[in-house]
């Protein structure tokens, strides 16, 4: 039986074991973690968990197709989206085009993360938590690396990355399931802040690229969210051990020395509003395509990004745009979106990673 050795239990690594061991592979995956979504062991953030729904659209029937998995016990869908724009509020309807969902991120029953565990475990994956990985120079060639946003292998691996930096905070609430999103964009960062609620778990984060927090920023975050909308947290904290792809045209990449990458890692996200589920799920079958055919894997792996250069014009314009231009741009995008996002139907998530490829799939 041949053996297969995967590096983080996140989205995409779980997605690369299920269907390498589908495949008749031994896989054994490793983690930083205590347990699948758990206690994120980072010196500093020990007692942290990412207990938060990640908003993603995505077409549940292909992504089934595509993955061999079913998402759809674990995809909560989202019907409009609030979103704070530079002082203006919008309302955008979600269902136009194609369904999006929340998916709950964590060690909760229902999170996509257990989803996923409770299958690799069913279906014989070994998993040893606790291990931190900080040099994979002894790996054998082939292992899939998966560590998302965590920094040691980016810079052992020599991969370009850019910092990023999270203020966040993150609970539950007793009573209240229903699913929510908030998003916030001001002027003190060309990144921006959500708000999301899923299945009693909730979380707020504002983010920013290549540069840390303005102070402002931060403050009018919170006070947006206590003021405008009631939702206080006890304790906000602030992430800086992130990184994410550099925004250049270097990226993304599915191999790095004689290792398969995959997830945020091999840089399939979205680069303007660092969507990253899809990317995560749809790579982490490329990974396990690229074992077992490499060939496949480079081409299948080009066509799931086909559209990053495209997310990452956008992205450098809207870095680039005098402010004033970017707030009178921004609500003309709105005031047009319900009018515009019928005509687009799909094509409007097309920079996200595998997400034309997975949903025009037969
Ligand atoms: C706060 C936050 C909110 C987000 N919101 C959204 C959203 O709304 N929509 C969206 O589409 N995307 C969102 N994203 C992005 C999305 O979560 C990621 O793109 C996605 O999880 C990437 O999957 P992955 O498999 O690359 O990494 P992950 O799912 O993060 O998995 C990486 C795994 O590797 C393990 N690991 C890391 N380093 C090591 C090491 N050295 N040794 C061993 N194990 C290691 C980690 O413990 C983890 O289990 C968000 C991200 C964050 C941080």
């Amino acid at each position: 039986m041949k053996e297969q050795l995967i590096v983080g239990a996140g989205l995409s690594g779980l997605v690369a074991g299920i269907n390498l061991t589908r495949e008749g592979y031994k896989v054994t995956i490793k983690d930083r973690r205590p347990a699948v979504g758990g206690k994120l062991n980072i010196p500093g953030s020990e007692d942290e968990i990412i207990n938060i729904g990640d908003g993603t659209p995505m077409n549940l029937e292909r992504m089934f197709k595509y993955t061999g998995i079913d998402f759809s016990p674990v995809a909560v869908n989202l019907g409009s989206v609030e979103n704070y724009l530079y002082g203006k509020t919008f309302h955008l309807d979600f269902n136009v085009g194609e369904p999006t969902y929340l998916v709950e991120r964590g060690p909760g029953e229902l999170s996509i993360d257990r989803h996923l565990y409770k299958i690799a475990a069913d279906e014989g994956i070994e998993f040893q938590f606790n291990e931190t990985v900080r040099d994979c120079e002894d790996f054998p060639p082939d292992t899939i690396i998966a560590t998302g946003f965590s920094g040691e292998l980016w810079k052992k691996l020599g991969l370009p990355s850019l910092p990023a930096f999270n203020y966040q905070a993150m609970g539950t609430i007793e009573h209240d399931h229903t699913a929510k999103v908030i998003t916030y964009f001001d002027e003190f960062t060309r990144d921006y802040a959500f708000y999301s609620q899923v299945n009693g778990v909730r979380g707020a984060v504002l983010f920013a690229r290549g540069e840390p927090l303005r102070q402002k920023s931060k403050d009018r975050f919170r006070e947006y969210l206590a003021d405008t909308h009631g939702i206080l947290f006890d304790r906000w904290h602030e992430m800086g051990s992130y990184l994410s792809p550099p925004l250049t045209w270097s990226y993304p990449r599915l191999f790095a020395r004689n290792f398969i990458l995959t997830g945020s890692l091999s840089g399939s996200i979205d680069p303007f509003l660092s969507f990253g589920v899809h990317g995560a799920l749809v790579s982490g079958k490329v990974a396990a395509m690229t074992v077992m055919d490499r060939q496949k894997g480079v081409e299948e792996f080009r066509k799931i990004n086909r559209a990053y250069n495209a997310g990452l014009l956008i992205t450098k314009l809207h870095r680039k745009t005098p402010m004033p231009l970017l707030k009178r741009a921004t609500w003309s995008v709105m005031k047009a979106y319900p009018l515009v996002a019928p005509l687009m139907g799909n094509r409007l998530f097309a920079t996200l990673p595998g997400y034309m490829k997975v949903s025009n799939s037969k």
